[in-house]
């Protein structure tokens, strides 16, 4: 990747009517049986030519075959029952009706490897892929076999890893792991939590990356933001020990929400996704409001590290706000490029 500030998507992006409901989190398919396989396909294939018009450099599926970011992951594997459901608290936040660990999880077959080489012989740009990280799939899961949060999470590292490394084969250039439970147990993601994940992208020689948000911009999410104050630090609690770890990418909330900026600081030397676009507002951002996070964040991150991304995931938005946002996001980007290539 030669490019000064390589845009990119955090995570998923709408789908198409024809094959989900809109705007909402673990939306059913409309599509059943060879009708959904082949959807999912033309989906993702519709995703990328949207994300190239949109001038996005490094590219993803938009999450256009999972009805949801941890679950479908989880769907593949064995030793979940997916009939037996227990209420548990979704990251210390809102309570879901989850599956149940019923014995031990196992990766019989690969999950999204398929998706990534579909999605790699369709173009030659940099492409993401998305997994969700250790400790955010344990906290979606009501665990009646291991006993042992960490345990179930080193479990499920190993799995992630056999995934990754499958992914990668298949030509996929960074995996991204998706922990937005980093945000909320401190205290694990030190003792154990970024441990596991450096288990997850063990033996990677493709990029690797975190995502830690703030959520989507459902409203259990927005509740909890505003008892959160008017300085967001949780990053505070986290970035020393993941500046240390062997990730490769950081990618971060940082537009419209309270987090101090100067934060990004304390992971200098990494690469950051920095988010410029707010996912909870179908207010398309101005191509100059772009530029001025980027702007904050060239503060903290230098030059060549500085990804230009979206807050998080965008799958709850109409489409045409999101392709309003990824075309947002380029056109600021391109602005502070011009700026530092007449300063420099
Ligand atoms: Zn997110």
């Amino acid at each position: 990747m030669t490019t000064l500030f390589p845009t990119t998507s955090a995570g998923s992006l709408p789908k198409p009517l024809w094959l989900a409901e809109s705007e909402k989190l673990w939306s059913p398919w409309k599509l059943q049986d060879a009708e959904l396989t082949e959807g999912k396909k033309d989906a993702l294939t519709l995703s990328l030519a949207e994300q190239q018009r949109a001038g996005i450099d490094i590219v993803s599926d938009g999450e256009q075959t999972r009805q949801h970011f941890v679950t479908t992951f989880i769907e593949h594997l064995d030793g979940v029952d997916f009939d037996k459901r227990e209420t548990v608290r979704i990251r210390d936040r809102y309570d879901a009706s989850v599956p149940t660990v019923v014995g031990a999880v196992t990766r019989d077959k690969p999950v999204f490897v398929a998706d990534a080489g579909f999605l790699r012989a369709q173009t030659d740009q940099p492409i993401k892929w998305a997994l969700p990280g250790p400790m955010t799939m344990i906290d979606t899961l009501y665990d009646a076999h291991y006993g042992s949060r960490e345990k179930l999470a080193w479990e499920f590292a190993g799995i992630l890893n056999e995934e990754a490394k499958e992914l990668q084969a298949a030509g996929v250039d960074i995996i991204q792991f998706d922990e937005p439970a980093f945000n909320v147990f401190f205290d694990d993601v030190n003792d154990w939590g970024i441990a596991a994940l450096e288990r997850a992208t063990e033996g990677l020689t493709c990029q690797t990356a975190v995502h830690v948000c703030y959520g989507y911009g459902i409203k259990a999410n927005t509740d909890w933001k505003k008892t959160l104050g008017s300085e967001w630090r949780q990053y505070e609690q986290i970035f020393p020990k993941i500046q240390q770890s062997s990730l490769d990418i950081v990618s971060l909330e940082c537009h419209h929400s309270h987090v101090p900026m100067e934060l990004i600081e304390l992971i200098r030397g990494k690469k950051v996704m920095v988010g410029a676009i707010d996912v909870a507002s179908a207010d398309i951002e101005s191509p100059e409001e772009v530029a001025d996070t980027l702007r904050t964040a060239l503060q903290f991150v230098d030059a060549e590290n500085l990804i230009p991304a979206t807050n998080c995931g965008m799958a709850p938005l109409a489409r045409d706000v999101a392709r309003g946002k990824l075309a947002a996001l380029t056109a600021g980007a391109e602005i502070v490029r011009r700026e530092l290539a007449t300063s420099r």
